[in-house]
């Protein structure tokens, strides 16, 4: 079972990546993991990554492409893998395809979470912390008993300046920006699958866990 997992930030995509993990025991391959596996091993990719890493750059396409490559390979992506945070681009969705051709192999499905934007701004910009004790609260799923009071010391609850509004919003954008032609392109291969994301966390993974029940692994 070779999949792509994709939702913007707040669409419960960590949530149900773990819950595929569990249950299907792909290994969940994510780009941040994914580099520091190769810095720790050491490897040439790995130590490459690093230098552009170190001088605050990019890392270019080739390297995290040839990253993605030898992580692949490896004996526990055998029976399926679940992709997260890769790939970001058309190109590197290309090279991915390259990449899996040579293993004989392709993508199942590139999962999509789909959540209205205006319920990512509720989630996103939710939470407060306590100027006092540091507490968290948020408004939707943990809110405090008394509006802008911490429940545990009296203290005054404020919004961190990147939960703000203004730059929730600017970050959505600018996500939905970059993703919506690798959804295009994904949807052009038959591969995608968007699974409504504003449902209870349980139903969400029943509609998942129902469309790869349908794959052998
Ligand atoms: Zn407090």
């Amino acid at each position: 079972m070779n999949l792509v997992l994709m939702g913007l930030p707040g669409a419960g995509k960590g949530t149900q990546a773990d819950k595929i993990v569990e249950k299907y025991g792909i290994p969940h391959i994510s780009t941040g993991d994914m580099f520091r596996a190769a810095m720790k091993d050491g490897t040439e990719l790995g130590l490459k990554a690093k230098s552009f890493m170190d001088k605050g750059e990019l890392v270019p396409d080739e390297v995290t492409i040839g990253i993605v490559r030898e992580r692949l390979s490896k004996d526990d992506c055998a029976r399926g893998f679940l992709l997260d945070g890769f790939p970001r681009t058309v190109a590197q969705a290309e090279a991915l395809e390259n990449i899996l051709a040579d293993m004989g192999k392709k993508i199942d499905y590139v999962v999509n979470i789909e959540v209205d934007q205006s319920i990512l701004m509720d989630r996103l910009t939710g939470r407060r912390i306590c100027k006092s004790c540091g507490a968290t609260y948020h408004l939707v799923f943990n809110p405090p008993t008394e509006s802008g009071v911490c429940d545990r010391c009296g203290g005054e609850l404020y919004q961190r300046p990147d939960d703000n509004e203004e730059t929730v919003q600017n970050r959505l954008e600018v996500n939905m920006k970059q993703t919506q032609p690798l959804l295009d392109f994904y949807h052009g291969k038959g591969y995608l699958k968007n699974i409504n994301g504003q449902r209870h966390i349980d139903e969400v993974f029943l509609n998942i866990d129902s469309l790869l029940k349908g794959l052998k692994s």
